[in-house]
């Protein structure tokens, strides 16, 4: 069995005195044999592009994350563009809006969100798509730009069933996290069930947000195995063939990863 997690942030795991390859045999004995570590500024883009280069069960992506505020480094389209020309780096992001984290004027998120769905159809790759609180901007930027033309995921998805067929609709993949498997998360279970299993992934977007029962605690890749668990039994599969599915989609949709 082989499961992918589609979404950490590897640099910013404590590995403790065994480092990444700790973090990676921890994987690799939950079955999970590749995970996308994913970017959220330019400054330390070069640590995941290195991780990804040393390692051959990671893949990397490049982007500046909504809640990375303004007095970092804007990325422009070419800068972006020329990043993801790195060896290893498979998408463009994280990227997308959050109005729940930050507040004022976000015309600046919009137009970060524009330039990197740019860089991503320059490059013919695919985006990682962050969205709190702002699904009906994200859903109209997202057609405005054409981002039907490269795909992508809604990564850490807690929206509601109508909002995931109108990203579906734009050819993008569906990524659970650790959020699913709360207590408290009937609505985003109740979500969960009615997703097409074509269009799923699963993530950790480690390390927060660890999957029950390790709440609480820091997350890391192992532990999108308990996700996939949970939600398998959810929606009544073998963990075995939600595996398979939830892996070939993420293989599909991140060509470049291999
Ligand atoms: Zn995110
Ligand atoms: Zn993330």
């Amino acid at each position: 069995m082989q499961l992918v997690d589609s979404h950490c942030h590897l640099p910013l795991i404590d590995g403790g005195d065994e480092g990444l390859t700790g973090i990676v045999e921890r994987a690799g004995d939950a079955d999970v044999t590749h995970m996308l570590c994913v970017s959220v500024d330019l400054e330390t883009f070069p640590d995941v592009a290195a991780l990804a280069v040393a390692c051959k069960n990671i893949s990397a992506s490049v982007g500046v994350h909504p809640n990375t505020g303004t007095d970092v480094k804007e990325p422009s389209a070419d800068d972006l563009v020329n990043f993801a020309g790195v060896e290893s780096v498979v998408a463009i992001g994280e990227t997308g809006l959050d109005y729940y984290r930050s507040d004022g004027d976000l015309s600046w998120q919009r137009e970060r969100f524009r330039v990197h769905i740019r860089a991503a159809r320059a490059v013919g790759k695919p985006l990682i798509v962050h969205c709190r609180e702002a699904a009906v901007d994200v859903i109209n930027i997202l057609r405005e730009e054409q981002a039907e033309d490269v795909g992508g995921v809604m990564h850490c998805f807690v929206e509601d069933i109508d909002t995931a067929h109108k990203a579906i609709d734009l050819g993008f993949y569906i990524s659970l996290s650790g959020i699913v498997t709360f207590k408290n998360a009937d609505k985003l279970q109740g979500v969960a069930r009615q997703l097409p299993l074509e269009h799923l992934l699963v993530e950790t977007d480690s390390p927060w947000l660890a999957p029950m029962p390790h709440r609480g605690k820091q997350n890391e890749p192992a532990f999108v195995r308990k996700t996939a668990e949970f939600v398998a039994a959810l929606r009544e599969e073998s963990l075995e063939d939600f595996a398979t599915c939830t892996t070939r989609n993420f293989f599909e949709l991140f060509k470049h990863a291999v």
